[in-house]
């Protein structure tokens, strides 16, 4: 039987989970001749290492952090990869790049019932995350307000993200009347869990939805803020899931098993 190699790379790389997640999907498809592994790239051989791939059958694979965007010298980047600048996913078939935590993220909205379109969001962070989950906004008729701690990177996703935003403080973002706040920052993130980007000396706005990207913790210190102002909270397990699970459907045209890649995130964090 001829093994359909697919995989993440990433430096370091032992924390990814995609791996329980892709691999239980094929086990409950019965994919038997499927196979996802995680593979620690440094950046210094990230070229190599790309052709190295394409050359040993891989049918594609996940990219992870620090190699987003450098791999995008590699293969040809699709346009949407090319507006957030970072690719997340290739298929070597094709030789193309795309970004799957655009519609991960959306995806994930649609779940939980949160309405974008005419909806007022503000967006904590001005890095890569934070670059996917501002344009799928604006995409999708949002209004939005970016938040950063440095004036310099909101400035640069300003000048860099093709879609129209607004630049805010975090006063000005408080009482502009947002439904939806996202937090991008990797404030809050394991091991640093009492750290949260929004003040204290900032009233948290009532009864907004905030949704954190970070999922570990899977309750951030900035999500108990938002449910003690009478908000719903929600973490980013289900925009790791989805964008997960549109690579999964790129590379097998197999509709993907949402809620067992779910059920397997879930088993890896709570066993965490
Ligand atoms: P980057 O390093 O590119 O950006 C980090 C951002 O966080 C910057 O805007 C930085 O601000 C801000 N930040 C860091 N520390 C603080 C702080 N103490 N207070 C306020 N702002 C802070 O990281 P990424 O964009 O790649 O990742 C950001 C988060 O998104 C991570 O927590 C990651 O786990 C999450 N993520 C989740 C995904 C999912 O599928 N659920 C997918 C991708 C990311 P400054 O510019 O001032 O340094």
């Amino acid at each position: 039987m001829s093994i359909h190699r697919v995989g993440v790379i990433g430096w370091p790389i032992e924390h990814s989970l995609s791996p329980l997640m892709h691999n239980a999907a094929f086990a409950a498809l019965g994919m038997k001749d499927w196979q996802y592994d995680r593979m620690a790239i440094p950046p210094d051989v990230l070229g190599h290492s790309i052709k190295e791939l394409r050359n040993h059958d891989f049918v594609g694979i996940n990219v992870t952090v620090p190699h987003k965007e450098a791999v995008m010298r590699y293969v040809q980047a699709d346009n949407l990869a090319q507006v957030v600048g970072a690719v997340n996913t290739i298929d070597f078939r094709t030789g193309i790049g795309t970004n799957t935590d655009v519609s991960g993220f959306i995806d994930d909205l649609a779940a939980h019932g949160v309405t974008i379109k005419g909806a007022r969001v503000v967006v904590l962070g001005a890095g890569g995350a934070a670059r996917a989950v501002v344009y799928g906004l604006a995409q999708n008729g949002a209004e939005v307000a970016v938040v950063n701690r440095s004036l310099e990177r909101a400035l640069d996703l300003a000048r860099t993200l093709l879609v129209p935003f607004r630049l805010m403080t975090l006063t000005e973002a408080a009482d502009w009347g947002a439904s939806l706040i996202v937090n991008c920052t990797s404030a809050g993130l394991q091991p640093n869990v009492s750290v949260t980007p929004w003040h204290e000396d900032v009233p948290f706005p009532k009864g907004v939805t905030l949704y954190d990207t970070i999922y570990r913790p899977a309750r951030t210190s900035l999500m108990r803020q938002a449910e003690a102002a009478s908000g719903q909270a929600i973490n980013g397990t289900g925009m790791l899931v989805r964008q997960g699970a549109a690579a999964f459907k790129l590379w097998t045209g197999v509709e993907p098993p949402v809620e067992v890649m779910m059920d397997a995130l879930l088993d890896a964090l709570g066993g965490l």
